[in-house]
C-alpha cells in the first residue's frame, strides 16, 4: 500500500512538474493523494489528519495571490534582491544590446527545434557568389604572404589598391553609399577567403568591415557624416580604425580614462561648441594607415551646455587622421604579421560636436552603439578566421600527410598522425557549421551576443588546437621558415584572434555564461529587472510573476533532467527520426540539465558568479558543445544528409556528449555546496557517466578519408583558397597530392622491392632506373613513379639562407622606429 501510494504521489507530482502546472493543481493533488493515503490505511485520527491534509492546505492557500505575495513573494523578493548578481550601466547596455534566440531555447531546458532548423540555410546571391568565385579568388592570388610579412612587412601597393578599388572594405556599407551591401554570409566568407591566404590580409579586410566607423556610421550616423564619409569608406578612399583601447583599459574598456571635455573652441575661424579631447589608445588595427579615426571616451559637462548633466558616458568620435593633434602612424608589431597596428594619442584636442558619431543625440550612449555592433561583428569576423584556419590547415596537412613518407608509409596512415588529423576533420566539419549557422542567423536580423561570444572564444580556441595539429604533423618541414613556409604564419598569429574582441579567457568565463545566464534564461532577466524597478509595487508584481514561472521552470528542469537520464534519452524530444534523431534526443537531454544546473548555478552562487569563473567557465563549455553539436547537426539536414558526412557527425556528436559529461563532472565535483551538488548529480546522473568519445576505429577512418583527393575532402575544406599550380606556395601540395594519388600502386609495387632488397635507394644512384633494370617496373609505372617523386621533393624541400641574407631580412624586419612608446 505504500509503495502503491509512493508511485501514485510520485507520477502525479512528476506529471505537474512537467507540465509547470498552477498551484492550485498541486494542491488538488496533495489533497487527493492525502485522501487516498487515509482511505488506504483506514486511519482518521485528527493528527494523521493534519499531518497528510497539511501539504495540500497550504499549496491550496497559496494559490490565492494575495496570500502568495505576502508570504512568499515578498520575503523572496528580498532574499533574491540581495544575491542576485549586480548589473553595472556598461553590463546593462551590453545586455540590452544583443538578442537572444537559439541559446533562449537551449537555456529553456526544451529546445523548440523549429528554432534551430528554421533558420535559413547557406545562401548567397548571385553577385555575391560572382565576388567569391571572382576578385576574393584574383586578391588570394596576387598575395605572397612571405613577401608581406618578412620583406615589407606591409601588403604590396598593388594588393592594396585591388581591395579598395574592389569595394572589400566596404562590403558591410550599404549599395546607396556605394558599398557592397553584401550579408553577414558573404562578408563571413569573403573574409575567411582572404585569410585562408595571408592572415594579415585577411585582418586587414576585416577591420573595416567589423566594429569600426563604417558600421557605426550606417547605424548611427547623422545624414550629414553618412553622406560626407560613407562612400569614401566604400570605395577605400577613406581608411578607417576605431580606437577603444589603451594602456589602462584592455578588457576593461569602459574604464578607460580618455576624456572629452564639452566646451567652446575654434573651429574653422569660429566660435564653435565642442569638445575638447584627450586620448591615449594602443593596439589599433589600421591605426598607422588610417585616414579616419573613430574614437571612444568619456565625455564630460561641467558647464551642463548639452543639458545632458555632467558625466553625460561614454561617446563616440570620428576624427580625421591629419586633423591638429592627432598623433598617428607608428607602428606595433604584433606577432610579427604585416598588418597594421599601432598607437594613437591627442592631447586637449579641440572638435566641434560634429564630429560626435550621431551628433550630440548619441553623446553618451557609445557603450550601447558599441555593444550592438560588437554582438555582429563578432559572430562573423573572428568566426571566419577561426573557422578558415581550421580548414586550411587541415587542407594542406591532409595533403602533406599523404605526400610525405617515413617507415615506407604515408605518415598520415600511422595511427598516432590519424589521432591529431581526425581532430582537425571533426573541427573543420563543425566550425564550418557553426560560422555559417550563425552569420545566418546575423541576416535574420539577430545579434546574438551570447552565442557569437561562444563562437568568437571556441572558433579561436579550437583554431589554436588544430594549427598545433597541423604542426605536429608536418615536423619540421613548417619549423622552417622561409617562402615556401604555409603554416607557421597562421601559427604565430593565433593569439592575435584569441585575444581581440574581447580575450578569451574573459570572453568563456565572465560574458559566455554570466552574461548568457542573464540574458538567455527565461525568467531570471525578468526576475533582475523587477527587483531593480524603482517603483516597488510594480517590481514585485513583474517579480511574482517572474518568480513563480521560475519555481515551476525549476520543478519541471528536476523531473525532467532525472527522467530523461534514467531512460537515457530515449524519450527526449527530436524533430526527426532515423539514426540522426538520437543525437537530437541526446541535446535535449542535456539542455535540460544545462538548465537545471545553470540555475541552482545562477541561484546559489548570485553576486559571487564573476569571480567563481572555474564554474562559470565549465558551465560556458556546456553550452559551447550545445551549441556546436546543434550547428553540426543542422548543417547535416542543410547539407541534404550526405551519407559521407554522416561518421564525422557521429563522431563529433558522440565527442560533444563526451564533453558535455566531462564538465559536468567538473561541477560537480567542485560545486561548493555539498547538498546541492550531491542533488545535481543525483537528477543528472543517476545511473553515472556512460559517454564515450569516437572510438579509434571510427576517428582513424575519418582521417583515412582526407588524405584521399576529392568530394569529401572539398567539403571538409570549403571556402578555402586553392591553387593547384605546383609553383605556388600551397598549389604545389595539391600537385603533388594528385600525382601521389596516382603513383600509389607503382609506389608500393616499388617499396616492396626495396624492402626485398632487389633495388636500392641511396643518393648515389637512380633507384627508379634501377628498379626498371631489376624489372620491378615497366618503363610507363617508372615516369608515373618518378612525376611523383619529383613532386613529392618540392613538397618536402624548405627554405634556407645564407647568413647574409638573413641578416637583412632581419633588418627589414626591424620596425621603423624606437621599440619604447
Ligand atoms: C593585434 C591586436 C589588434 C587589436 N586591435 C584593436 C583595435 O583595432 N581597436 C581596439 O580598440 N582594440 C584593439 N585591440 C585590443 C584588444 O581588444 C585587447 O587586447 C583585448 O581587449 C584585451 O586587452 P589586453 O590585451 O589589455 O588584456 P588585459 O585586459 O590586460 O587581460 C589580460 C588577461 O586577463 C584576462 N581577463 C581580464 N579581465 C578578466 C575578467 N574579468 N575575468 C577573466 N579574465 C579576465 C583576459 O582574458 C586576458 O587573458 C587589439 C589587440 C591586439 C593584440
Amino acid at each position: 500500500m505504500t509503495l502503491l501510494l509512493i508511485a501514485i504521489a510520485i507520477v502525479a507530482f512528476a506529471t505537474l512538474a512537467m507540465r509547470q502546472s498552477p498551484l492550485w493543481q498541486w494542491a488538488a493533488a496533495a489533497l487527493v493523494v492525502g485522501l487516498l493515503s487515509r482511505i488506504g490505511f483506514g486511519a482518521w485520527d485528527l493528527p494523521g489528519l493534519i499531518e497528510v491534509f497539511l501539504p495540500g492546505v497550504v499549496l491550496g492557500l497559496l494559490s490565492v495571490p494575495d496570500i502568495k505575495r505576502a508570504a512568499v513573494i515578498a520575503p523572496a523578493y528580498g532574499f533574491v534582491k540581495s544575491i542576485l548578481p549586480r548589473v553595472s550601466r556598461t553590463e546593462q547596455e551590453a545586455l540590452d544590446a544583443g538578442t537572444v534566440g537559439w541559446d533562449a531555447e537551449l537555456f529553456s531546458g526544451r529546445p523548440q527545434w523549429n528554432k534551430l532548423l528554421g533558420v535559413k540555410k547557406l545562401t548567397l546571391t548571385a553577385e555575391e557568389q560572382a565576388f567569391i568565385d571572382g576578385p576574393a579568388n584574383v586578391v588570394c592570388s596576387m598575395i605572397d604572404d612571405w613577401d608581406t610579412r618578412h620583406n615589407r612587412a606591409d601588403m604590396p601597393p598593388a594588393v592594396w589598391q585591388y581591395l579598395k578599388d574592389n569595394g572589400f572594405l566596404g562590403m558591410l556599407i550599404g549599395k546607396e553609399h556605394g558599398g557592397l551591401g553584401f550579408s553577414a554570409q558573404a562578408q563571413s566568407m569573403i573574409v575567411s577567403k582572404v585569410a585562408s591566404r595571408s592572415i594579415a590580409a585577411g585582418i586587414t579586410v576585416m577591420v573595416p568591415n567589423s566594429l569600426g566607423p563604417g558600421e557605426l556610421l550606417e547605424k548611427y550616423g547623422t545624414p550629414e557624416q553618412k553622406e560626407k564619409y560613407l562612400s569614401r569608406l566604400a570605395k577605400g578612399l577613406e581608411i578607417p580604425c576605431f580606437a577603444l583601447t589603451g594602456p589602462n583599459a584592455g578588457s576593461d574598456a569602459a574604464g578607460m580614462r580618455d576624456v572629452g571635455v564639452v566646451t567652446h573652441g575654434t573651429y574653422q575661424g569660429k566660435k564653435t561648441l565642442g569638445v575638447r579631447l584627450s586620448w591615449d589608445k594602443r593596439y589599433i588595427t589600421l591605426a598607422p594607415v588610417a585616414t579616419l579615426l573613430g574614437l571612444a571616451f568619456h565625455l564630460h559637462d561641467p558647464e551642463n551646455l548639452l543639458g545632458k548633466g555632467e558625466n553625460i558616458g561614454i561617446t563616440l568620435a570620428l576624427v580625421p587622421a591629419k586633423y591638429k593633434g592627432v598623433v598617428i602612424g607608428r607602428r606595433h608589431y604584433p606577432a610579427r604579421s604585416a598588418f597594421m597596428n599601432g598607437p594613437t594619442t591627442g592631447k586637449n584636442v579641440f572638435i566641434p560636436m560634429e564630429f560626435l558619431i550621431g551628433g550630440t543625440d548619441y553623446a553618451g550612449q557609445g557603450w550601447r552603439m558599441l555593444m550592438e555592433c560588437l554582438s555582429t561583428g563578432r559572430a562573423i569576423s573572428l568566426p571566419a578566421i577561426g573557422s578558415i584556419s581550421i580548414k586550411q590547415s587541415l587542407r594542406v596537412t591532409s595533403a602533406y600527410a599523404r605526400i610525405r613518407r617515413q617507415f615506407g608509409i604515408a605518415v598520415g596512415m600511422m595511427e598516432g598522425v590519424a589521432e591529431p588529423l581526425s581532430r582537425m576533420v571533426k573541427s573543420a566539419y563543425e566550425f564550418e557549421a557553426a560560422r555559417s549557422l550563425t552569420a545566418a542567423m546575423v541576416d535574420e536580423g539577430q545579434k546574438p551576443s551570447v552565442l557569437s561570444a561562444i563562437l568568437k572564444y571556441q572558433a579561436t580556441e579550437t583554431m589554436r588546437g588544430r594549427m598545433n595539429d597541423a604542426m605536429d604533423i608536418h615536423g619540421g618541414r613548417a619549423i622552417q621558415d622561409g617562402p615556401s613556409n604555409y603554416l607557421l604564419s597562421g601559427y604565430i598569429n593565433t593569439p592575435v584572434a584569441i585575444t581581440v574582441e574581447g580575450a578569451n579567457i574573459l570572453t568563456r568565463t565572465l560574458i559566455t555564461f554570466a552574461q548568457g545566464a542573464l540574458r538567455a534564461h527565461p525568467y531570471l532577466y525578468r526576475e533582475v529587472e523587477a527587483v531593480q524597478n524603482k517603483d516597488k509595487r510594480a517590481g514585485l508584481a513583474a517579480f511574482d510573476a517572474a518568480f513563480s514561472g521560475h519555481i515551476g521552470f525549476m520543478l519541471r528542469n528536476m523531473v525532467g533532467s532525472f527522467l530523461h537520464a534514467v531512460s537515457l534519452g530515449r524519450f527526449a524530444s527530436s524533430p526527426i527520426e532515423g539514426e540522426m534523431g538520437h543525437w537530437y534526443r541526446q541535446l535535449a537531454r542535456y539542455a535540460q540539465s544545462f538548465a537545471l544546473v545553470g540555475d541552482w548555478t545562477v541561484a546559489f552562487l548570485g553576486g559571487d558568479l564573476k569571480r567563481k569563473q572555474r564554474l562559470s567557465g565549465r558551465m560556458a563549455d556546456i553550452l559551447s558543445e550545445l551549441y556546436l553539436l546543434s550547428a553540426t547537426l543542422k548543417r547535416f539536414e542543410d547539407d541534404g544528409r550526405i551519407a559521407e558526412d554522416r561518421p564525422v557527425v557521429d563522431a563529433i556528436a558522440r565527442d560533444c556528449i563526451f564533453n558535455i559529461e566531462q564538465s559536468f563532472g567538473a561541477v560537480f565535483a567542485n560545486f561548493p555546496n555539498p547538498v546541492l551538488r550531491n542533488l545535481m548529480r543525483v537528477l543528472v546522473f543517476p545511473l553515472g557517466r556512460h559517454a564515450k568519445p569516437a572510438s579509434d576505429r571510427v576517428n582513424y577512418r575519418l582521417a583515412r578519408e582526407v588524405l584521399k583527393p576529392g568530394a569529401f575532402r572539398d567539403r571538409m575544406t570549403t571556402g578555402t583558397y586553392v591553387s593547384f599550380d605546383p609553383k605556388d606556395v600551397t598549389g604545389v601540395l595539391e600537385d603533388a597530392l594528385k600525382k601521389v594519388v596516382a603513383a600509389e600502386e607503382v609506389e608500393s609495387k616499388f617499396v616492396r622491392a626495396v624492402k626485398k632488397g632487389m633495388v636500392e635507394r641511396r643518393l648515389d644512384r637512380d633507384a627508379i632506373a634501377d628498379a626498371v633494370e631489376a624489372g620491378v617496373l615497366t618503363t610507363e609505372e617508372a615516369a608515373i613513379l618518378r612525376v611523383a617523386d619529383e613532386a613529392t621533393d618540392r613538397v618536402i624541400r624548405v627554405d634556407d639562407f645564407s647568413s647574409d641574407e638573413l641578416a637583412r631580412i632581419e633588418s627589414q624586419r626591424e620596425p621603423q622606429h624606437d621599440a619604447a612608446e
